[in-house]
């Protein structure tokens, strides 16, 4: 794939600390993949996920300093997934493969010369997995590991221990496009698409500047999303909830049945208590799971866009969008 023009999609949402070193490392790779032959071109695309610190402006200058950048200014912030969404976007329109990859760079760039090797061979689908993960935190690692092994007894197809580091051919990206659903769990959608696949594996480093965007809060977030946008059978669980409930319930009946022979009536007001605390309970949590999915189809058929560009910057090449509306 000598001719190929590959773009990086970097989505970066309060990156200012990291940017100036993404891109120094950034373009030395596209310089040794185009010296290696394996590419004619290589661009850096910036997508600015509405931050609220300098990464806009620094990624201006980026663009002004190297011919490489390109930026993307979303007009919100829309979240990782979206942000990534409208790189790819962007970039199956502008070049003919694309790799995503955090701002971070926890995950190793020397992965990206045998992601392209992949494709050269014929992927269209390449994943960058993490061997270990040591320098993740024990509670990051282990509740990591508690989710892939969740969504995959739910039936999901994942891949083990990778994240948003990945080849995609424009051919792959355009099928994504055509995936709907407005709630996005690329990790979950990208095997659906099938397509031939490969994996490299490489070492992931801590992050060098700046703190994870990812608080518990939105690492939570995106478990459920990724939960609830494939398979229901968080539903069927409550069903089976149920049923041993029954079962609970007429063993109880019994047992009082039995006490009440005994002659000790006014007996079991603990029991009784415990009862309609775990009954509320039960029912409670049986409601959240399905306001859960009820919430999902309201943002599903609200049809919202993912995303609106306000900027894109090239160079010199300033376009505003949305302009001409
Ligand atoms: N990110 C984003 N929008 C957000 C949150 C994060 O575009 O609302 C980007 C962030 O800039 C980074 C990537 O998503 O490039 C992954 O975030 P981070 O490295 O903080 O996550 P972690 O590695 O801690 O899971
Ligand atoms: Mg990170």
């Amino acid at each position: 794939m000598e001719n190929a023009k590959l773009i990086i999609v970097v989505p970066c949402y309060n990156e200012e600390e990291m940017l100036e070193y993404t891109t120094r490392e950034l373009v030395e790779v596209i310089a040794r993949l185009k010296s290696g032959g394996k590419m004619a071109e290589g661009k850096i695309l910036y997508v600015d996920d509405g931050s609220r610190d300098s990464t806009w402006k620094l990624i201006e200058r980026l663009s002004h300093e190297h011919v490489e950048v390109v930026g993307l200014k979303l007009a919100h912030n829309v979240g990782h997934q979206n942000a990534l969404w409208a790189g790819l976007e962007w970039a199956a329109e502008h070049g003919d493969v694309t790799i995503s990859i955090d701002a971070d760079l926890q995950d190793d760039t020397r992965a990206i010369d045998e992601m392209m090797d992949a494709y050269g061979l014929g992927a269209d689908i390449v994943y960058g997995v993490r061997r270990e993960r040591k320098t993740d935190s024990w509670f990051k690692r282990n509740t990591a590991l508690f989710f892939y092994r969740l969504i995959r007894s739910m039936g999901e197809e994942v891949v083990y221990n990778h994240a948003d580091f990945r080849l995609m051919s424009r051919r792959a990206v355009k099928a994504l496009m055509a995936y709907p659903e407005r709630n996005l769990f690329l990790r979950g959608m990208v095997p659906s698409i099938g397509l031939a696949t490969a994996s490299v594996y490489y070492d992931r480093k801590e992050r060098m500047a700046g703190e994870s965007k990812y608080p518990l809060s939105k690492m939570f977030a995106l478990a459920m999303e990724g939960i609830t946008s494939f398979s229901v059978s968080l539903l069927r669980w409550i069903y089976i909830a149920g049923f041993v409930m029954i079962l609970l319930a007429v063993s109880a009946i019994v047992y009082s049945l039995c006490v009440y022979h005994t002659g000790h009536v006014v007996w079991g007001w603990t029991s009784l208590l415990i009862s309609i605390w775990f009954i509320g309970g039960a029912t409670l949590v049986s409601l959240g799971i399905i306001g859960e999915y009820i919430g999902k189809i309201y943002r599903e058929v609200k049809r919202r866009p993912r995303y609106f560009v306000e900027k894109v910057v090239d160079g010199d090449d300033v376009k505003l969008m949305g302009r001409d509306f």
